[in-house]
């Protein structure tokens, strides 16, 4: 593999430094070595992109994916893709997450048992190009709960979105079974969601049911995920030590002060994108901002937003990604969510890249070696036309995405005309 240095570039290191001109020299798959200013490391041997000031930072994690939810307005309609669409689909959707800088997504359940497993397998063997990834189940509830789309009539499993089981002995049978094929994680539907007519604050899960999964995967080693949005849901997911945590729309002071004292291992992964564009942006697909109101999502917005702000102040671990998919907030427009986290979360454009990049790597479970632009870490960079701390926004226009490279490798390979296009480093 060649050796690659970037010269005249703008460091962002993902790691909360500002931004400083330097250079970056990649060996193999990872960062050999990250200098201030230029010309210290020897162009000998080395193919050399001139970033002209551009800037180089990790590439990004999606803590909150779903590569098999296919922009369609329902559960029910993405259900509906046979297994052979499905998964051609998927394996679509996996490339446009890297061509849109995300190089690590956390996979936060599949619409059918395998489609996660088999993609990630076929990432990591080189047959299709896709960002680092963690596989999830189907998403697990209860008769009744989220995502149990089967009808009275119709009771079989392949027509419900989620995995659906009751009591203990049912929960470890299908727990195991989604182990046996090989998932990264489980994934609990703990508490209701308005769309499919089921109150956001609404619990359904007995603790039995939700120890017997959380032992079930400890045992191979494996996490558990959870779709949390009322408080009771918050806090069943730390009592049972589920570390990721999707959504955590309500909360109380208990609620919070539990995740702050977890705030080492707990993610939070809020999906923020969904609520926002549920309540005011769906009016296409019939949700007027009217009814996404009388829904429930309106208030919840409002309150999740609070529960958000506070987490972040208490330095818990709040990460962008979530929920992108559906008809009214599409795959690829992912790093929207940075734009959210500055606008309505009260967090800085450089917490938020932090968020992306260093959290990331950590949901990743690839802390200390992924996420950062620092010696021997892995080599997942961008190369960006402008500068993410001054304009989160630019993130999210793919002609700026001047390059991005993977474990080492180029999946876009920087333009030398598009490159030289940029300011000099001087005046950027
Ligand atoms: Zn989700």
């Amino acid at each position: 593999m060649a050796n690659i240095l970037f010269t005249n570039v703008r460091i962002l290191d993902g790691g909360g430094t500002q931004p400083y001109t330097g250079e970056v020299l990649v060996q193999g798959n990872r960062i050999s070595r990250v200098t201030r200013g230029v010309r210290a490391i020897s162009t000998s041997g080395v193919t050399v992109v001139d970033g002209a000031g551009a800037t180089l930072m990790p590439g990004m994690t999606e803590a909150h994916t779903h590569f098999s939810w296919n922009d369609q307005p329902s559960l029910g309609a993405i259900q509906r893709m046979p297994t052979e669409e499905h998964i051609l689909w998927c394996a679509h959707i996996a490339k446009r997450y890297l061509d849109r800088g995300f190089t690590s997504c956390v996979g936060a359940a599949t619409a059918k048992p395998r489609l996660d497993v088999v993609i990630r397998n076929a990432i990591n063997s080189g047959q299709i190009p896709g960002p680092r990834y963690l596989a999830a189940s189907q998403e697990i509830t209860v008769p009744g709960g989220l995502a149990d789309e089967t009808l009275p009539h119709l009771p079989f499993p392949e027509f419900s979105f989620g995995a659906v089981v009751s009591g203990p002995d049912d929960m470890r049978r299908v727990v195991r079974q989604f182990l046996k094929y090989g998932v990264d994680t489980i994934k609990l539907n703990l508490s209701g969601e308005y769309i499919a007519g089921i109150p956001a604050e609404f619990t359904p899960m007995t603790d039995a049911e939700v120890a017997v999964a959380v032992a079930e995967a400890r045992l191979r080693g494996k996490r558990v995920s959870a779709h949390a949005r009322s408080c009771d849901s918050v806090k069943q997911c730390l009592r049972h030590g589920i570390d990721i945590i999707y959504h955590a729309s309500f909360t109380d002071e208990e609620a919070l002060d539990l995740l702050e004292a977890k705030k080492d291992k707990v993610f939070v992964a809020p999906g923020i994108a969904w609520l926002i564009n549920t309540s005011y942006h769906a009016a296409e697909w019939g949700i007027t901002p009217e009814i996404a109101k009388n829904m429930g999502y309106h208030r919840e917005l409002e309150i999740a937003i609070e529960s958000l702000k506070k987490m972040h102040k208490r330095g818990i671990r709040v990460l962008p990604g979530g929920d992108y998919g559906f008809a009214w907030i599409k795959h690829g427009t992912n790093a929207k969510d940075l734009e959210y986290f500055v606008r309505y979360l009260g967090f800085t454009p450089m917490a938020a890249l932090v968020a992306a990049t260093k959290h990331g790597a950590e949901i990743m479970m690839k802390a200390s070696e992924l996420g950062e632009i620092r010696d021997g870490y892995l080599a997942d960079l961008l190369l960006i036309d402008g500068d993410p701390v001054a304009n989160i926004a630019v993130l999210q226009d793919q002609s700026r995405l001047l390059a991005v490279m993977k474990d080492g490798q180029f999946h876009k390979a920087p333009d030398v005309r598009s490159a030289r296009s940029v300011r000099p480093a001087s005046v950027a």
